[in-house]
C-alpha cells in the first residue's frame, strides 16, 4: 500500500514538474513577441534614421537619436 502512495506522490510531482516547465517555455517565449511587436520606430528629426521609442530623446514634441542632433535643432 505504501509503494502505491509513494507512486502516485512521484506521479503526481512528475506532473508538476512537467506542467511547470512547459508554463516557464512559454513565459520564455510570450514575453519578448509583444515587446517587438509593441515598440513602435521613431524618426529622428534631424537626420531621419529610425530607432525604437524607447531609445529616442524628446523635446518640445520632436524625437531624436542622440544628444547631439537634440542640441542642433535646437541652436
Ligand atoms: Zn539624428
Amino acid at each position: 500500500m505504501s509503494k502505491l502512495l509513494l507512486l502516485l506522490a512521484v506521479t503526481i510531482l512528475v506532473v508538476y514538474l512537467i506542467k511547470r516547465g512547459s508554463r516557464r517555455g512559454r513565459d520564455v517565449e510570450g514575453p519578448e513577441k509583444p515587446t517587438a511587436e509593441v515598440e513602435d520606430m521613431v524618426r529622428c528629426h534631424v537626420c531621419g534614421v529610425n530607432l525604437p521609442r524607447s531609445e529616442a530623446l524628446m523635446s518640445k514634441g520632436r524625437l531624436y537619436c542622440c544628444d547631439r542632433h537634440l542640441h542642433q535643432d535646437q541652436q
